[in-house]
């Protein structure tokens, strides 16, 4: 397939630069290494000749195409540039192999295997040149495949001299520890009437429904008291937070819900005699369901301060990223080309209720509809991270059949 070895070049550059983030750095980058594969990305855009190429403090990077069709949409690309925070090696060192069936030694020397039991999915591509981990880290397809999957489109649109309409590209960090670069992406600088995310999962994968989500943090001061004067007196923080997660449905919950069922999550509890602090999440895909899930929390703090009356409660609810389904305006458009895209591909389409966020969801808060597809790749946030790069080629061909749809709407 024609851009197969570009695909494979660039991706395996982008892999090559550790860009782990880091949750418990509070600010944006969270870590250094996204920068400096921010400043090898500005340095490729300013070469491909891109306008507007600006990388800000944020590591946030944005280029302009300048389109070459009077009246063609104008359509953005995101993708991340920090890889998932997770408990396994930060460098990357990528294999790429020729997969012939059965299980895959990645790691002859730590006796790291990719089983077919474990992972029957991998069965499906005997034949395939894949890209593997070698069993100590993540790969990275999350969301290096988009990058290279943009900057091979971008280039090719060049080169071949491709009509389009303007194209703005946008690569953000921290996507992994809370959508926190697509948060602080400026619109002016990104100035599309619809963009996506090309972002996990397998071949034929479209997501453009994800959670409403909110975390919640709860507080409860308690009187402390010593025991020899404490009857009457104490009031014990952990048993009002106790009382109070008695108070929500054992069953919703995430262990207990999938589909489109939405919970609540109690994610942290810290406590001493004197105070205890409760973290929730909450995540709905419905809209009015979501708001009851935040009033519930409000009513139910609300009843335990009233039967315990000398405690003190408070609670917080910050909402954190939207459904990008409520984003959807008159115009389902920029949805429907996707399957148009697929339809053309041959590619069977696989639509998927995602539960949890895109880098979509925290610009569907702004307003811009940004729905995702896939990258082809396996396995996202483990070490059995996989990538085929017939699939890699695959989702170039959706990015560049979207604009070819588009421009000639
Ligand atoms: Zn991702």
């Amino acid at each position: 397939m024609p851009y197969t070895n570009e695909l494979k070049e660039r991706f395996l550059r982008y892999v090559a630069i550790s860009s782990e983030s880091n949750a418990k750095n509070p600010v944006v980058p969270s870590s250094e290494g996204q920068r400096e594969l921010a400043e090898l990305l500005q340095t490729q855009l300013q070469a491909l000749g891109l306008e507007a190429v600006e990388l800000n403090e944020h590591a946030i990077l944005t280029a302009k195409l300048p389109g070459n069709v009077e009246g063609a949409p104008s359509i953005g690309f995101v993708a991340h540039l920090d890889t998932v925070p997770v408990n396994l090696s930060a460098e990357v060192k990528p294999q790429v192999l020729h997969y012939t069936g059965g299980d895959v030694c990645l790691n002859p020397q730590k006796g790291i295997w990719l089983r077919l039991d474990e992972h029957p999915e991998l069965a499906q591509y005997a034949g395939q040149d894949i890209v593997f981990t070698d069993g100590t880290s993540v790969l990275g397809a999350d969301n290096k495949a988009a990058i290279a999957n943009v900057m091979t489109m971008l280039s090719i649109m060049q080169r071949e001299n491709r009509p389009h309409g303007d194209i703005y590209v946008a690569f953000v960090p921290d996507e992994e520890i809370g959508l926190c670069g697509a948060k602080l992406l400026d619109l002016e600088k990104f100035k599309v009437d619809f963009a996506y995310t090309i972002d996990c999962c397998a071949l034929g994968e479209i997501v453009y429904e994800t959670f409403n989500a909110a975390s919640v943090s709860i507080s409860i001061e308690g009187v402390t008291a010593h025991p020899m004067s404490a009857k009457g007196v104490l009031v014990n923080p952990l048993l009002v937070g106790m009382n109070l997660m008695s108070r929500f449905d054992a069953l919703q919950t995430p262990e207990h819900t999938d589909g489109k069922d939405g919970y609540w999550w109690f994610t942290d509890c810290e406590a001493n005699a004197a105070t205890c602090q409760l973290g929730m999440n909450i995540r709905d895909f419905d809209r009015t369901r979501y708001e009851e899930r935040k009033q519930f929390v409000l009513d139910t703090v609300a009843a335990v301060q009233a039967d315990y009356p000398r405690a003190k409660l408070d609670v917080k609810i910050v909402d954190v990223y939207n459904n990008i389904a409520d984003s959807i305006g008159q115009d389902r458009w920029p949805i429907d080309l996707l399957y148009q895209a697929a339809d053309k591909l041959n590619i069977t389409p696989n639509t998927i209720a995602m539960r949890g966020g895109t880098d979509g969801s925290a610009l569907s808060v702004k307003g811009l509809l940004t729905p995702n597809y896939f990258t082809g790749a396996h396995n996202f946030h483990s070490n059995a991270e996989f990538l085929p790069l017939p699939s890699l080629h695959k989702s170039l061909e959706m990015t560049l059949t979207i604009l070819d749809l588009a421009t000639k709407r």
